[in-house]
């Protein structure tokens, strides 16, 4: 079951997006905040991050340039979910590295669509699976 780290200080963001999220069939896990999140997303590894851009902390555009730049966590997609909608804040959270933007109030299967749509890109998919040893390697 792919895996979801939902990065947000609001109890009742975090609570429907949750709900939608298990609906959809997926596991969550909950940071509370920027600094939470990027440690999470490095024990954790999810397949799909989350990202509310207002944070204590750490803030979510923060966070997001931290896990983009961590080897170890850089493949993982980002979404910003923010209510920050002014025309140049969509740019700015793309710039910090974000994958995909879904504005707050949700549009729900719009959300959907997007979180299945980022947990499907090829290059994001078995990063949570051990390495396994294979001849290829010694080439
Ligand atoms: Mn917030």
């Amino acid at each position: 079951m792919p895996l979801v780290l939902i990065v947000e200080d609001n109890i009742d963001n975090y609570e429907l997006v949750r709900f939608l999220l298990m609906r959809a069939g997926y596991d969550t896990l909950w940071a509370r905040n920027g600094r939470e999140g990027i440690l999470m997303a490095k024990e954790e590894k999810p397949d799909l991050i989350l990202m509310d851009l207002s944070l204590p902390e750490i803030d979510g555009w923060t966070a997001t340039e931290r896990i983009k730049s961590d080897p170890e966590t850089k493949h993982i997609p980002i979404a910003a979910l923010t209510a920050h909608t002014l025309p140049g804040d969509r740019q700015r959270a793309l710039d910090a590295g974000c994958d995909g933007y879904l504005s707050k109030p949700m549009n729900i299967p719009l959300f959907v669509d997007t979180v299945a749509n980022l947990i499907a890109r090829p290059d994001t998919k078995s990063k949570r699976e051990p390495k396994k040893e294979s001849d290829d390697d010694r080439t």
